[in-house]
């Protein structure tokens, strides 16, 4: 068996953080071993490239989530990422940290240390935005974000002045002192290509010689020694092995599969694990529940003015704009598609915002199975204003349905269970049609062809929500955190309740969803945990 201080379970968001910060004192041995292969893939590195990586599934786990009631019985596609980086080589790159009372509402729930304030110098570490080095922002750490406001889409002014018109103020930086109001995304890409958690805390240190990394091997299960935590299992090219760790073991598998390897190691809900044929080493009820996601809907709308749509969508536009980014690592294929958007209230009486706006400058409405709609812009200029919750009332769960490591969990997201993530999204598509009756979207609209003006009463719009709501892939909460050990799976310092030398790291630990997308919180919480670790070491 090989011996490390340290093994880190999944290279994603947060593992790659782990296994930079560990290592970087080189009398620490650590192990990160991820199911994945590599990122140095052309489409994982050309920012949009995420239309393709969609669907690819040699580097991306393709899950599908039950059918949700709320949701008409619809089935939703949950792409992860399965190589190194994770879910932040194939995601589509908006920076956003979340609202400071997000964390506040965190630390709220029990968990000392996890305030803002606590927060921001992690949030600060872990960046490098071009702008500044203020209260608020960093400038030297190893995450680049990009400000790309001279290369958005023209319409993307539209937006901002159409939401300015509703008394909406211009935001200039949603991840500076105040996050609300509208303005410009900004993107993990550095130059043009994309900055993963890979590329930014992987990729430059990993030829230290006290961190080894495996990929493309399956961790199977965590080993145990009565309840500490002693090493890993894994599959690698149809072995199996095992590894020592003489400090902790940290899973860092992603809201997924965390939830998903506690259970196949016997961490869980009793009744669940020994259905399973699982030998509980210890029941954990909460182990998969409290699972939360981001849910959105979009309004697409025919454009009086060229669009992404007549750039992306003819073969010469695309080899033309192809040429573009290789030559000049520019242009669209070097952006996400959504250029802009916001944090709004849509109701008196809200503490922060109940929804964030989304602008891309394209349409795709055409679905073609197994190809992102994405890649096939419509045939006509057109653009779409996208709305989604900032918080989840609904709860799913995880839960394994076999003991085989190699089986797909259960996910079960229970969408649009709670009447109050309806009520949300009305209110929220009801702003898109306000949006999109300003003087300045109408001088630039033809008209709004989805879901299209036939669907016009609360009624007929909350239909039809049920029908087109869709997951804006942010699956967080199933190993939450917190101080009561039947309700929450780790403490406030990562620590698996009733088990030693185990903690998990990584979007599942989140209490509660944040407003706004989350591999931001997740790298943070990556950075928080290394020092947690850290000061525990040293003791
Ligand atoms: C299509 C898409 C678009 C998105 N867009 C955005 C966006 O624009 N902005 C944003 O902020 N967020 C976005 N997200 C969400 C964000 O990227 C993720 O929430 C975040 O990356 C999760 O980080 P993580 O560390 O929790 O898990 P992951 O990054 O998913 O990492 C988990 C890693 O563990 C590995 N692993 C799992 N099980 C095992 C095992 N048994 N053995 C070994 N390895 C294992 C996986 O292969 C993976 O590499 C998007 C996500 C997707 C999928």
């Amino acid at each position: 068996m090989n011996n490390y201080d340290f093994i880190v379970i999944g290279a994603g968001s947060a593992g790659c953080v782990l296994a930079n910060r560990l290592s970087k004192d080189s009398s620490n041995k650590v192990l990160l071993i991820e199911a994945g292969g590599t990122d140095r893939r052309f489409y994982v590195q050309m920012p949009i490239g995420y239309g393709k990586t969609y669907y690819q599934k040699d580097i991306n786990w393709m899950y599908m989530a039950e059918p949700s009631p709320g949701a008409n019985n619809r089935s939703s596609y949950w792409p992860r990422g399965k190589l190194l980086g994770g879910s932040s080589s194939i995601n589509a790159m908006v920076h956003v940290r979340g609202n400071p009372q997000d964390f506040d509402d965190w630390q709220k729930a029990g968990n000392p240390g996890w305030s803002y304030n606590d927060l921001l110098p992690y949030f600060k570490r872990m960046e490098s935005w071009q702008d500044s080095d203020d209260q608020y922002r960093g400038s030297s750490g190893p995450l680049n974000v990009s400000d790309v406001t001279d290369q958005l889409h023209p319409l993307c002014n539209n937006f901002v002045s159409a939401a300015e018109e509703l008394g909406i103020s211009f935001n200039a930086d949603m991840n500076g002192k105040i996050q609300e109001g509208v303005g410009h995304y900004q993107i993990t890409t550095h130059k043009g290509r994309r900055m993963s958690a890979s590329r930014a805390y992987l990729r430059p240190i990993m030829k230290r010689s006290n961190l080894t990394v495996i990929t493309k091997a399956l961790v199977t299960r965590i080993l145990f020694e009565g309840k500490r935590a002693i090493g890993v299992e894994y599959a690698k090219a149809r072995k199996l092995y095992q590894a020592n760790a003489k400090l902790e073991v940290i899973l860092s598998a992603g809201a997924v599969n965390s939830p998903q390897l506690l259970q196949l190691s016997g961490i869980g809900p009793e009744s669940l694990l020994k259905e399973a044929n699982v030998t509980v080493i210890h029941d954990s009820p909460a182990v998969g529940k409290n699972l939360q996601d981001h849910l959105g809907v979009s309004y697409f709308y025919k454009s009086k003015v060229r669009t992404l749509n007549n750039q992306l969508r003819p073969w010469w536009g695309r080899l033309w704009q192809g040429i573009r980014y290789v030559l000049t690592r520019t242009g669209p294929l070097s952006l996400s598609v959504n250029q802009s958007g916001g944090f709004v209230r849509t109701r008196d009486g809200l503490t922060g915002p109940n929804i964030q706006l989304y602008f891309s400058p394209v349409s795709y409405t055409l679905e073609l199975p197994g190809k992102r709609a994405m890649l096939s812009p419509d045939s006509f200029s057109a653009m779409l204003l996208g709305v989604s919750s900032c918080k989840s009332n609904s709860r799913g769960q995880i839960r394994i349905k076999s003991s085989d490591p190699t089986v797909a969990p259960i996910i079960e997201p229970n969408y649009l269970s709670h009447d109050d993530d309806v009520k949300d999204l009305l209110e929220g598509v009801k702003l898109l049609r306000q949006l999109a009756q300003t003087e300045s979207f109408s001088k630039v609209i033809i008209n709004e062809f989805r879901p299209g003006p036939e669907c016009k009463s609360d009624a007929q719009m909350i239909e039809d929500i049920r029908d087109n709501a869709w997951t804006v892939f942010h699956p967080a909460c199933t190993c939450c955190m917190g101080p009561d050990p039947l309700k929450n799976v780790v403490d406030s310092n990562l620590k698996v309740h009733g088990i030693e030398g185990l903690r998990v790291v990584d979007a599942s630990i989140f209490p509660q969803l944040i407003c706004g997308n989350i591999n931001a919180a997740t790298i943070m919480v990556g950075e928080k945990a290394s020092d947690l670790i850290l000061a525990d070491i040293s003791k």
